[in-house]
């Protein structure tokens, strides 16, 4: 764990202040959680918080508390730019490295004046001046929380920034089943019950909102299913053209990796999907025990993440990019095979 300046930061913190906080690329549940949380508790505090993505966020987080008021950097930039001008400080939350804003929000921050507060659970964080960092909490909305907590304001915690960190906090460790997930992760989801979360309604927003597009896409996915049994491995590809025939919408991918770590006998997952916008295949790893899709990630395809949950990118076709996956795994047999556990 990293704790760097946070006496200065609460004294910084002590007369109000115009605040802008900073989520990461393809905002995730725990993105969106984490920034909003904050957002509505420095707004409780009398600061002027606001929230600033780098661009689209998926549909089945758009009900959560205050994303009406949230600037996308992408299509709101006029906006974005003044927010981020007349701030005094800007929190980055759910991210180690300033890249991953795209490099259109990160030129913006590159040239801001004033510091920045990281509060981040990924590997290997840049340093900023202040830092909360913690590779083994299994969200930044925990440490949202946490540092709620250590600023002595639980009291504070009303309905919606219960309602935004339980959000983040079950998308982040697959509803409470990841290694991640602790007995005191449990404690913070019991007392954001008591606080309002409404557990029922947030799974249902979360996970029970599918369209019938977004289900025949997950049929296409399924049925792309490799698996290489030698390897304990399992991956799955989907095509531009599968995505377009199935009118793809931002976030119907998020989970779909998922499907292939559950097969038995798999401990390394990965999902290759096409983004002609951009000319990439964008690539997310997951593993189970001791194999780290961090590394892996890091190493070949300029990515990285969690230890068992990490994403990354190949500027080559699906066919190459896959052939190279396939051509890697005789190097990695022995960490996979001693990761595998019955
Ligand atoms: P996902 O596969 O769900 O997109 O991401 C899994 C984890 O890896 C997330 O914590 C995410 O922030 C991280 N991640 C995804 N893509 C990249 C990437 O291209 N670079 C880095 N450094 N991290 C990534
Ligand atoms: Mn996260």
């Amino acid at each position: 764990m990293i704790l760097e300046g946070f006496e200065a930061l609460k004294s910084f913190l002590e007369e109000p202040k115009n605040i802008v906080i900073v989520g990461h690329r393809n905002p995730d549940g725990d993105a969106m959680g984490s920034t909003l949380a904050l957002k509505h508790y420095f707004d409780k505090k009398e600061h002027k918080a606001t929230v600033v993505v780098p661009n689209e966020y998926p549909d089945f987080l758009h009900w959560l508390p205050g994303s009406d008021t949230t600037y996308r950097f992408d299509w709101q930039n006029s906006q974005s730019q003044r927010a981020i001008k007349a701030s005094e400080i800007i929190f980055l939350l759910d991210f180690n490295a300033l890249h991953r804003v795209g490099s259109d929000m990160q030129k913006t921050l590159e040239k801001y004046p004033n510091d920045f507060v990281m509060i981040d659970h990924h590997q290997q964080p840049d340093v900023v001046k202040y830092m909360y960092s913690d590779v083994t909490i299994c969200s930044t909305s925990q440490m949202v929380y946490q540092f709620i907590e250590m600023n002595n304001d639980l009291h504070l915690i009303d309905a919606d920034i219960a309602t935004c960190l339980y959000t983040g906090i079950m998308t982040d460790t697959g509803s409470f089943r990841f290694r991640s997930t602790t007995s005191t992760t449990h404690r913070i989801i019991a007392d954001l019950i008591d606080k309002g979360a409404k557990n029922d309604k947030i799974h249902n927003n979360v996970y029970d909102s599918n369209s019938h597009n977004r289900l025949l896409l997950l049929g296409q996915a399924l049925s792309n299913l490799q698996i290489l049994p030698s390897y304990n491995t399992a991956y799955i590809t989907l095509s531009s053209e599968e995505k377009k025939r199935f009118d793809f919408q931002k976030g119907d991918t998020e989970g779909v990796v998922n499907y292939a770590l559950s097969l038995k006998g798999i401990i390394f997952a990965a999902i290759f999907i096409e983004d002609s916008e951009q000319s990439i295949i964008k690539i997310s790893f997951r593993s189970k025990g001791g194999f780290s899709v961090n590394q892996f990630s890091r190493n070949h395809y300029n990515g990285g993440g969690h230890n068992n949950a990490a994403g990354g990118k190949s500027y080559r076709s699906m066919q190459e990019t896959i052939t190279e996956f396939v051509s890697l795994l005789p190097k990695y047999q022995k960490a996979l095979e001693e990761s595998y556990e019955d």
